[in-house]
């Protein structure tokens, strides 16, 4: 059985921020069960993230990475009139549309350059407590394989793999809003260049962004049960629909937008009651799943990420109660952002009558 300092478990972006962060200090392992980042879609980090970066020691190489500049969003929400919130007045600048699986390699190789030592593909199977030490089995290609360590870190994303095992129950208040996604090339037009469009509509709201190599995803988020299974997963039925918006279907024909591929996948919020215990903490999306309307789930990612490796470092070096101030500052971030996500919904009131809209009011009252 090899021994770690701590083992982290997820090498997203939560994972590899905490990875990176505390390799130089102490024995890291990072576990992965994708040799390869994900395909995912492309996603917009707010400017704000360059703070995060230059505490982290990594603000030049991230602007060398040359993802695309954000400049801010149009959106179509609670009114038919277009409303621009540039970043022009943000003392930080402009925000980035991120090639995402770009992106988690290059934090990745981060943590590895600093001393981090990869275990992928390799998934967490297993957890138990062994005196002050846990035991963590995961699966790897030749078998499985066992760890000891004192801090195990839960970056598993918002299934959360080590941290249910240890008891932790999710919350989400009856939410099942869904992602339709289309990812695809764009040959004309500059409508969209530099910004996120968010459109609401009846059953929903429309979202499109561009991505590096001049690729556009479409994005359709609803409630699973509102959905439509024609549009699950197919990328073009998906553009014909998104034509009958007002702002986005122009953009699309704009654009001549052509799907690539489409998917569907889960995009509701959900919370951890508890995000750190004795020895463990949750970081990332496995402590906090956001609504993406929010645009808050990278930046939490690598704050909480950051976090949970200062909270680890501190209590190895014998600060019992570190890991519950960790969890402390998680749960503020959860306050804050539940309140403002209901504000948000409730300025939406064309279509009051409508599941999607009556729903986002319901949940408001229960968190
Ligand atoms: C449709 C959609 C659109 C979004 N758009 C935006 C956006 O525009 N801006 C934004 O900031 N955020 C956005 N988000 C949120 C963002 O994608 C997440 O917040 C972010 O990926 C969280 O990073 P993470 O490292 O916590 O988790 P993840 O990125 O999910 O990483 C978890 C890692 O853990 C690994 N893992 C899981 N289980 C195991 C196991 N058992 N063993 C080993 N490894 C395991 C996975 O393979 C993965 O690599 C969006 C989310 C969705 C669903």
């Amino acid at each position: 059985m090899d021994s770690a300092d701590v083992v982290i478990i997820g090498a997203g972006p939560a994972g590899a921020a905490a990875a990176l962060n505390l390799a130089p200090m102490r024995h890291v392992v990072l576990v992965e069960r994708r040799a390869n980042g994900l395909q995912r879609t492309g996603e917009a980090l707010p400017p704000v993230a360059r703070r995060l970066f230059a505490d982290m020691g990594l603000l030049a190489e991230f602007l060398a990475e040359g993802h695309l500049p954000c400049h801010g969003n149009r959106s179509v929400w609670g009114t038919d009139k277009p409303i621009e919130t540039d970043f022009l007045r943000d003392l930080d600048g402009h925000g980035w549309h991120l090639d995402r699986t770009r992106f988690d390699d290059w934090l990745r190789r981060a943590a590895v350059k600093r001393g981090a030592t990869p275990l992928m593909p390799a998934r967490f199977d297993a957890i138990e407590r062994e005196g002050a030490r846990w035991r963590v089995r995961v699966v790897c290609d030749n078998g499985p394989a066992e760890l000891s360590t004192p801090v195990v870190i839960d970056c598993g994303g918002r299934r959360a793999p080590a941290a249910r095992r240890l008891g932790a129950q999710r919350q989400n208040a009856g939410e099942r809003l869904v992602c339709a996604w289309a990812l695809g090339t764009e040959r004309s037009g500059n409508r969209g260049a530099g910004f996120t469009v968010v459109e609401a509509v009846e059953d929903g709201w429309w979202y499109t962004a561009p991505v590096p190599g001049r690729r556009r995803v479409l994005a359709l988020f609803t409630d699973a049960d509102l959905i439509g299974k024609r549009l699950a997963g197919d990328g073009a039925a998906l553009v014909r629909c998104a034509m009958a918006t007002c702002q986005i279907g122009p953009l699309m024909d704009d654009a001549a937008f052509r799907a690539r591929q489409g998917g569907l996948t889960a995009a509701h919020h959900t919370f951890l009651d508890a995000c750190s215990g004795p020895g463990w903490i949750a970081a990332g999306d496995a402590s906090i799943s956001f609504d993406p309307i929010s645009s808050q789930g990278l930046l939490h990612a690598l704050f909480s990420g950051l976090s949970a490796a200062e909270a680890a470092e501190r209590y190895l070096t014998g600060a019992p109660d570190a890991l519950d101030l960790y969890q402390r500052v998680i749960h503020g971030v959860k306050y804050v952002y539940a309140s403002r996500v209901a504000a948000y919904y409730a300025t939406e009131t064309r279509w009051a009558a409508a599941p999607f809209w009556q729903r986002r009011r319901v949940q408001a009252e229960l968190f």
